[in-house]
């Protein structure tokens, strides 16, 4: 019965994957990357170098002409996927907060299949807070790009606050009685699982007060804080791809890139690389339209400035500026930053592989976070590659919370099909509960 589904499956399959040339078409490349001095290349070359690794393989999408300079650049790429086409179908109208007459409810606007959009990301927190004014708070905490250039475009930038709120929590003031964990989620655009996994984060703490024990003492004890669009201009651009969402990574500061943006040519800075932390060091690529472009300057970017300011009223500075102090073992709070597809947990430094003061725990926890969900664990420099200026880095570097960030497995694709959200929040939820558990103490673990 299996090969005879297996033939079947065969015939139906083959035509689609013998489909003819396409200059638009888009491929992951397989590229050996013995050395971190060879990874660098990589970047300095401007190529569009995935989150995922396998041994000392890295991944690089692109199109039929990347194949070329990558052998220019003296790597022997291998093609191991090919993507859909970029021929694109129409993109679906651009959603921006307040239209007239939405065709649908602003919290059931989906996308590609049941991915939500910005639009309904907000109207979601509007309504659990609505729902739970005992326990959900939204902050708007800034302005996204587009937005500070034209308030008829673009975003605000919001975040809420989960927990059983009695007098002065959900304050933004660092000094409050509760600890504090924050999960973010696409602060790159593309990777869209991760938004989907906040929503029903925010929903599993939400709907289990009062009836899941685990969720009861959480938010007793507890203030969780998700951001669900860290990077709401670049999600918009993705979703207005429809059924075939645009690739954009990055926000959308810029001009004079590929319109619509390609894998491998779009506008905008990369806010995971835009931070002051060791900025523009490692892991960065020069060209505005690259994908690791990481801005004119160090903390450059609205949605950068926003998610640091927030962070600083959030969380006390808990570490000394040296790259090697520790932070003291009665720190408190956590974050954990989503990321997609590797199927990795990850903990700074990520602009070296030289070890934090809080090594020990930080790689305690991550080994911990890795029974749970089954993913490597290691600083990014030890099974992925450099990387400087990311939000983990500075939100450890800066304050000294315990920050991690999870690459989720995502079924190997930043945008697979929905139904994989919720494999991979599952294989989550047990790791964000722990990390969010832990954030009284987290270097007494
Ligand atoms: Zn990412």
């Amino acid at each position: 019965m299996a090969a005879l589904l297996a033939a079947v499956l065969v015939v139906v399959v083959g035509p689609s994957t013998s489909a003819g040339a396409d200059s638009t078409q888009l491929y992951v490349y397989q590229v050996s990357a013995p050395t971190d001095a060879v990874a660098q290349r990589l970047f300095d070359e401007g190529f569009d170098v995935l989150e995922d690794r396998t041994g000392t393989d890295l991944f690089v999408l692109g199109d039929a002409a990347t194949s070329r300079q990558l052998r220019a650049a003296g790597f022997q790429p291998t093609i191991i996927q090919r993507l859909k086409p970029t021929g694109w179908a129409p993109p679906s109208t651009r959603l921006v907060p307040n239209s007239a007459a939405p065709a649908v409810a602003p919290i059931d606007e989906t996308y590609y299949g049941g991915y939500h959009t910005v639009v309904a990301q907000y109207a979601h927190l509007t309504s659990v807070a609505t729902a739970h004014p005992d326990l959900a708070t939204v902050v708007d905490y800034g302005d996204s790009y587009l937005k500070t250039t034209n308030a008829a475009t673009g975003y605000d930038l919001k975040a809420i606050c989960i927990t059983h709120i009695q007098a002065g929590d959900c304050a933004l003031n660092p000094n409050v009685a509760k600890p504090r964990f924050v999960l973010m989620a696409q602060i790159h655009a593309r990777e869209i699982v991760t938004g989907d996994i906040a929503w029903r984060f925010i929903d599993y703490l939400a709907g289990g007060y009062g009836s899941v024990a685990a969720v009861t003492n959480l938010l007793n004890s507890t203030e969780v804080w998700v951001i669900p669009t860290v990077n709401p201009d670049g999600v918009d651009e993705v979703q207005q791809g429809g059924n075939s969402p645009y690739l954009q990574r990055k926000n959308r500061h810029g001009t004079g890139c590929a319109n619509p943006p390609t894998g491998s040519n779009q506008l905008g800075v990369d806010l995971n690389r835009n931070t002051v932390t060791h900025w523009d060091t490692t892991g960065t690529t020069n060209g505005r339209c690259t994908q690791t472009y990481p801005g004119s300057s160090a903390d450059s970017e609205p949605e950068t400035k926003a998610i640091e300011g927030l962070f600083r009223q959030l969380f006390a500075d808990q570490r000394g500026p040296a790259d090697g102090a520790a932070a003291p073992v009665t720190t408190r709070g956590a974050m954990i930053t989503m990321h997609s597809y590797a199927g990795m947990n990850l903990f700074p430094w990520g602009w070296s592989n030289t070890h934090t003061g809080n090594d020990g725990a930080l790689r305690s926890i991550a080994a911990h976070m890795s029974q749970l969900n089954g993913y490597d664990y290691g600083q990014p420099g030890e099974i992925l590659y450099n990387a400087s200026g990311t939000s983990d880095d500075w939100s450890y570097g800066e304050l000294g919370i315990a920050s991690f960030t999870i690459e989720m497995a995502s079924c190997g694709s930043f945008i697979p099909a929905h139904s994989c959200t919720a494999t991979d929040y599952n294989n989550n939820l047990p790791v964000l509960m722990y990390v969010a558990g832990i954030a009284g103490a987290p270097y007494q673990q």
